[in-house]
Formats: structure tokens, C-alpha cells, sequence
């Protein structure tokens, strides 16, 4: 505004007179305002994607592809081991919880287990399935 005011003295000084002067100013600074706003602005999208970029590819080296316990879609989680892990569904948008277990043996034991392996619980498939094995157990 202040520009404005001394553009707008200065085209008076000059017998443009002061309001055109003033609004032409006033303008030409919303203008370059603006486009400085618009660049920047710009430049701090392109910088906040790319950190999230660089933060997904931090969780792809820190996560597992579990399927949901509730529709069995399969989703991919970040684990971290210093909280209790947890995922809502993507698919169904129900909470799962995740529990990470650790076996530890000496490399020349050879175990018949992959490096990384997946379980799903999941308490009334279970408990159908057992009563399915006690079933067909009594008819033998
Ligand atoms: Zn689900």
C-alpha cells in the first residue's frame, strides 16, 4: 500500500494524477504478490511429496503384506518394533492387530521355516475348524 501511495504522489507529481497511478501500482503489486505466493507455494508441494515419497519407501523396508483378519484382503503394513503394531483395513475399514514374533536359531541348525512367514487368527474360523477336527476324529 505504501508503494501505491508513492507511485500514486509520483504520476501526480508527474499530471497523471494520483488514483490511476495508485490502482496501477496497487495492482501490479497484487500481481507480483501473487505469482510469488504461486511459486513458493509450488515449490512447497513438490518438496512435501517428495518427503513422502521418501517416507513410503522407508516403510517398504519396514513392512509386510498381511491380509485383513476380517475380509482377508490383503494389505500392506508398516511394522514397527518399538509400539504395538495395528492396521485398519483398506478394503473394509476394520482394525486389525498386528503381533510380531521373533524365533531364533544357529545358522548351521536347518530349519523348515522361511525367513519371514505370516499367520492370521482369526478365533471363530478356528474354533469351526477344531470342531470340524474333533467331528471327524468321532468318526473314525
Ligand atoms: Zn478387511
Amino acid at each position: 500500500m505504501t508503494i501505491s501511495t508513492a507511485v500514486g504522489y509520483a504520476t501526480h507529481e508527474l499530471e497523471y494524477g494520483f488514483i490511476p497511478g495508485f490502482i496501477v501500482a496497487l495492482l501490479l503489486q497484487l500481481l507480483v504478490f501473487n505469482t510469488a505466493k504461486y511459486i513458493r507455494d509450488s515449490i512447497m508441494t513438490v518438496k512435501i511429496k517428495s518427503l513422502q515419497l521418501e517416507e513410503i519407501k522407508s516403510f517398504e523396508q519396514q513392512g509386510i503384506d498381511l491380509n485383513c483378519a476380517h475380509c482377508k484382503e490383503s494389505v500392506f503394513v508398516p511394522i514397527r518394533l518399538d509400539q504395538q503394531n495395528s492396521f485398519e483395513c483398506s478394503a473394509c475399514g476394520k482394525n486389525n492387530a498386528v503381533y510380531v514374533n521373533m524365533t531364533v536359531a544357529r545358522e548351521t541348525d536347518s530349519i523348515n521355516m522361511d525367513a519371514i512367514t505370516t499367520r492370521l487368527l482369526v478365533d471363530d474360523e478356528e474354533r469351526v475348524k477344531d470342531e470340524i477336527r474333533i467331528s471327524g476324529s468321532k468318526q473314525e
